[in-house]
């Protein structure tokens, strides 16, 4: 029995980033549910914080240094060395963030959903307790539903002197740039964070396990990115096997930091800032959900079902605590299923997300777009013989103006694979100059069944790349 103090509501819902706040404005807002988010950092979560809104401003911030170099090749008298302040820029984007904290909070209290800032932790199977954040003290509160939508965090590598480099979280922290730094990891983060920096002119260098990065997107992208981020300088340590340690030979900010990495093969590097974006781990640890007894991963994500339904009758999970396809929407769009399913009308109790054909764009320079299955997963799941994929590699017009050496470092590519007679489409992957606006309409075009005689049916915008993706093999 939860003792008398112990505040009630319909829903509380751990964690007010993208899949929590998604969630409690659906059962509040639209159906009225008494709802109370708890949230113990900054309003909005990762993606508004450290994720998504940050990273994409600093990407159009080093896409304007491509566009300047771009100028002088269009004829604009542009000075070679001109110079940038990062500090300026890092306060505009940070005063963005505030202001979308305050937008998040703004549309939590229109709907009339109660905002407690503080650290929550299970106590009882269904009652959580929050140390407030202002030191106020300990509150206890229950509801007939509860929501886990506590996200994760950047993992850090058991490495001697590990701390002395940062995470994607301390990316956004910097406040001078690095003159060269080191960046660990072959995800989608490193991938996007090296190329910012890289191209606003600070050498950059990639330590890999593998030959190439972005492993789990298809081969093409794979390959043709690796090499198109080592055609324009950026310094790729394939097969790398880990370092050791990394000491900290001076502290300060910007070029004024020294680090000494320290392969375990024995060879040194110096450089002036390293990242670590060697994956991420989910935020559990101080939830205590062994007091409710909920089902985790050997890696901690919290075990769900279709219905976000952990093995806890009336406790969920969604987002990047469960790892399911960790990417903002995904946790927003599961968040409200989750929200109509518990509060919505009788129609909507059968109400889930479908992660099939998911798409996503990663900002790297170029961007890449992807979604359905690669072709490696096609050929698996549907047999060589029920594959038919159809690709391009070109020059986008916009860089027809560039010397040959550097057009031909910036190619546009596409894939389309279909898969049986129908020839559905059942993968699209794409790289190069706006390919990151180009996949949300071919996205809805998938999700809907789309099969290359409906890609072949539709006139061309001319002149675009993407009207290669409506021509391919036409001719
Ligand atoms: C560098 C980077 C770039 C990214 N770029 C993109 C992108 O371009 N597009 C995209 O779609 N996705 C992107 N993502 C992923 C995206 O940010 C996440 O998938 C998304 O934020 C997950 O939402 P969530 O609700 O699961 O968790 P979060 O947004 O992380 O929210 C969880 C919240 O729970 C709070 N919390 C944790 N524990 C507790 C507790 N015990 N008590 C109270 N509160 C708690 C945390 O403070 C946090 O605010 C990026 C992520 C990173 C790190």
């Amino acid at each position: 029995m939860a003792p008398v103090d112990t505040k009630t509501y319909d829903y509380i819902v751990i964690g007010g980033g993208s899949g929590g706040s998604g969630s409690a404005r659906r059962a509040a807002g639209w159906y009225g549910a008494k709802t109370l988010i708890v949230e113990s950092g900054r309003s909005g979560g990762t993606c508004v914080n450290v994720g998504c809104v940050p990273k994409k401003m600093t990407w159009n911030f080093a896409s304007i240094n491509e566009n300047i170099h771009a100028g002088r090749h269009y004829g604009y008298d542009i000075p070679e060395n001109i110079g940038v302040d990062y500090g300026h820029f890092k306060r505009v984007r940070d005063a963005t963030i505030k202001r979308l904290n305050g937008a998040y909070e703004n549309n939590w209290a229109r709907e009339g959903i109660d905002l407690v800032h503080g650290h929550a932790r299970f106590v009882e199977p269904k009652v959580i307790e929050i140390t407030a954040a202002d030191g106020s003290g300990k509150t206890r509160y229950t509801a007939k539903h509860i929501l886990l939508a506590v996200g994760g965090r950047p993992i850090v590598p058991q490495v001697k002197g590990a701390e002395h480099g940062i995470t994607s979280d301390g990316f956004f922290e910097i406040e001078e740039l690095p003159k060269k730094w080191a960046v660990v990891g072959a995800g989608y983060i490193a991938v996007e964070l090296a190329g910012m920096l890289a191209a606003v002119g600070v050498e950059t260098h990639m330590f890999i396990r593998g030959e190439t990065f972005l492993r789990k997107f298809d081969p093409m992208i794979q390959e043709t990115m690796t090499e198109r981020y080592e055609a324009v300088g950026v310094k790729i340590h394939k097969l790398h096997k880990g370092f050791s340690e990394v000491q900290l030979l001076k502290d300060g900010k910007g070029s004024n930091k020294l680090l000494k990495l320290i392969g375990v093969d024995g060879e040194e590097h110096e450089v002036n800032e390293l990242l670590w974006a060697v994956g991420r781990a989910p935020e559990v640890e101080d939830l205590d959900l062994n007091v409710p007894g909920i089902k985790q991963t050997h890696s901690g994500h919290v075990i769900v079902d279709q219905f976000q339904n952990t093995n806890v009758d009336g406790i969920y999970a969604l987002g990047d605590v469960t790892g399911q396809a960790e990417l903002t929407p995904v946790a927003i769009a599961a968040g409200r299923q989750l929200g109509s399913r518990l509060f919505g009308p009788p129609e909507l109790k059968s109400s889930k997300l479908s992660y099939e054909n998911i798409p996503t764009v990663v900002f790297s320079h170029p961007e890449v777009g992807t979604v359905g299955l690669t072709e490696p997963q096609a050929r698996q799941q549907f047999g060589d013989d029920n594959i038919k994929v159809y690709k391009t590699r070109f020059t986008a017009m916009f860089y027809d103006v560039f010397p040959a050496e550097e057009k031909k470092q910036n190619p546009t590519q596409m894939k389309i694979i279909c898969a049986g007679p129908e020839e559905k489409v059942v993968g699209l992957h794409i790289l190069g100059l706006g390919v990151g606006e180009m996949l949300q309409g071919f996205g809805v075009a998938i999700k809907m069944g789309a099969t290359k005689q409906d890609f072949d049916s539709c006139v061309a915008i001319h002149p675009t790349s993407a009207e290669e993706l409506v021509c391919l093999g036409s001719v």
